[in-house]
């Protein structure tokens, strides 16, 4: 089906980047989120990076408008039983997410697609808690999502071919990069990326190396464009460690237990750029 009209869930860091490329590809979007605040915030970031992208020659100036035109915003789940798609991109936690979901699974239309941007719950679980779970799939952009290319597309175990051809469609028509992947702990976005993290940290704890000379490593010798330490404070302390708690817990495997230093700067409050310190200082 073509998707017109799309409803968010979420207003926060990925909520609002969602709802601009919606919004810049033509698609009306409904954004909801609990938080009044934070429905206000998300309009003024997608304002400023709409402007940005404009000062960039990526759209228009004549296009800002329009494209916030196109976002409603509101803290009511029902204005999704007109919607022709909806993606979830709510706070992580897995009694939000099913609890939403099968709420959704009310208001929504039954032959509609629900879709997650989780990091790291199982889509499988998500969609078990709805009546259509072949219509609930995976959908994780990734952080700036306006620029971000890449969109990890989840096949739950239940997801349809209908459900997948018609997501990965969308993906490419919002002019992202659509990657199949299967439903499993981490996908393979976090499998790969936050044991590299974690082994960073190992390298700090032991000391092997310093935070500068394990990112410098990295960035010279493999070509990262940032230190794998560095990138943690960015994505915040806390979030890999639950990342790598989910990797532990449910692949089963010592190889993912998180770092005892990783553990400790969570501990301290040091989570990265978001509270000032974490491998660096970020006090200016
Ligand atoms: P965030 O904390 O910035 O925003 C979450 C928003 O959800 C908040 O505004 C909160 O008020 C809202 N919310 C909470 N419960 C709600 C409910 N019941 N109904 C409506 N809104 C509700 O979080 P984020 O970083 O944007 O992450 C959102 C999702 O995207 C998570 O599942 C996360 O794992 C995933 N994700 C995050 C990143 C990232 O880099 N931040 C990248 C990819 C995927």
């Amino acid at each position: 089906m073509t998707i017109k009209k799309a409803g968010v869930i979420g207003a926060g860091t990925m909520g609002n980047g969602i709802a601009h490329v919606f919004a810049q590809n033509g698609i009306a979007v409904s954004l909801v989120d609990v938080d009044e605040n934070a429905l206000q915030r998300a309009l003024k970031t997608i304002e400023k990076n709409l402007q940005r992208q404009a000062k960039k020659g990526v759209i228009a100036e004549s296009e800002i408008s329009a494209v916030l035109g196109r976002i409603s915003t509101g803290t009511d789940l029902q204005v999704f039983s007109e919607a022709d798609f909806v993606i979830e991109a709510a706070s992580e936690n897995m009694q939000i997410k099913l609890d939403l979901f099968r709420k959704l699974d009310e208001i929504v239309p039954a032959d509609r697609i629900l879709a997650s941007n989780t990091s790291s719950i199982s889509i499988t679980e998500i969609a078990a808690v709805t009546r259509r779970p072949e219509q609930v799939v995976g959908m994780h952009f990734f952080n700036p999502v306006p620029v971000m290319k890449l969109v990890e597309v989840i096949r739950g175990l239940a997801t349809s071919d209908a459900t997948y051809e018609t997501v990965r469609q969308l993906s490419e028509e919002l002019g992202k990069t659509p990657v199949e992947v299967n439903d499993y702990p981490g996908f393979v976005s976090n499998r790969v990326l936050m044991p590299m993290i974690n082994e960073a940290v190992f390298c700090v704890m032991e000391g092997v190396a310093t935070p500068e000379a394990v990112d410098q490593v990295m960035k010279l010798g493999m070509a990262h464009p940032m230190g794998p330490l560095a990138l943690a404070d960015l994505i915040g302390l806390d979030v890999c460690l639950n990342i790598m708690t989910v990797l532990h817990e449910q692949l089963g495997d010592d190889k993912y237990r998180p770092c005892p230093l990783l553990r400790k700067m969570v501990a301290a409050g040091r989570l990265g750029r978001k509270s000032g310190q974490g491998f660096y200082s970020y006090e200016n």
